[in-house]
């Protein structure tokens, strides 16, 4: 009975009606953007804080939309689990991001987001494979970054496919560690090889020293385990040159670089490399 155009949608609040005709349109043009490769893969530096250096890259999904305008990934992707076609979707922005990043010096890695769902599908692995051969793009220079709650949601299915991303020598990082799904057990069971400190406990980092404490001991649990330690969401330099003191190997955040798109990515290797 929620059809448009029947009399009976009379009985429904309009914003109803009308939020659910904004979704359904949402859901076509999602599909359709997936279909015709419009949602792109935008680039955020990650920087080696001690050689002062661009080590890679990490994907951030863009949506703009005819209508709407941008659309937050956080958003689509939600959408795009919940209609099921965020396989489509991830296989559209890599495939796209292994192109862009095969001119990109020789050393650079990609760093790319999976979503907790698509770590429960078995084929997960096998997928990102075939774009890599597709692409040529050398599988030891992927990082696929996993959030803890993809853990949470499915432990043994997640640990299977991270175990045949890792034989296929891809690197696993895990992201916004410290927001709370936290489960050491898991992490001293799975094998990462670095993790990524959640911006919350970065931003008003430099005014709070329980909170600079809550960094130092992540830091020191993460080289205890073999893991190298990515601070994400650095904002200014007081950020920046505290995580330096406390010895994080790399960085991101607006203060670093904000995403860009792969014109601009290119361009920027260009001037501060040969490409
Ligand atoms: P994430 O993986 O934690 O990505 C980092 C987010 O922090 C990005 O937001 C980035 O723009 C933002 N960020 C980076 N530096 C700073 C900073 O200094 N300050 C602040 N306030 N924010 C910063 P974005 O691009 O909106 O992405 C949001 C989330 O959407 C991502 O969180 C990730 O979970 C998801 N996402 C984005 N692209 C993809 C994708 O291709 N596939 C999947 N599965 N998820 C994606
Ligand atoms: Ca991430
Ligand atoms: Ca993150
Ligand atoms: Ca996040």
């Amino acid at each position: 009975a929620k059809r448009s155009g029947g009399n009976d949608i009379v009985e429904f609040e309009p914003s109803m009606v009308e939020l659910h005709h904004q979704r359904t349109q949402l859901e076509q043009d999602l599909i359709q953007a997936i279909a015709d490769n419009q949602i792109k893969p935008h680039y955020q530096p990650l920087v080696d804080l001690t050689k002062e250096e661009i080590r890679g890259f990490e994907v951030l999904a863009r949506w703009t939309h005819p209508v709407q305008g941008n659309i937050p990934p956080d958003m689509f992707i939600k959408v795009a689990e919940e209609i099921g076609v965020i396989t489509e979707l991830s296989d559209s922005i890599f495939r796209q991001a292994c192109q862009d990043a095969l001119d990109w010096p020789q050393h650079m890695i990609l760093s790319f987001n999976l979503s907790p769902l698509q770590l429960s599908d078995q084929l997960i692995s096998q997928r990102l494979i075939d774009i890599l051969a597709e692409t040529g793009f050398p599988p030891s220079r992927l990082v696929v970054e996993i959030t803890e709650s993809a853990l949470v949601h499915d432990f043994d299915a997640a640990s299977l496919a991270l175990g045949k991303l890792r034989e296929a020598g891809i690197q696993v990082a895990l992201d916004d560690f410290g927001t709370g799904y936290s489960n050491l057990s898991q992490l001293s069971k799975l094998q990462f090889d670095s993790i990524k400190i959640d911006r919350s406990l970065i931003s008003n980092f430099t005014r709070d020293e329980k909170q600079i404490g809550i960094v130092r001991t992540i830091l020191a649990l993460s080289e205890g385990l073999g893991m190298y330690a990515t601070a994400e969401g650095i904002e200014d330099e007081d950020q920046l040159a505290t995580l330096r003191e406390l010895g994080c190997e790399c960085g991101q955040g607006f203060f670093l670089g904000r995403p860009i798109g792969a014109e601009a990515t290119h361009e920027l290797l260009k001037t501060i490399e040969q490409v």
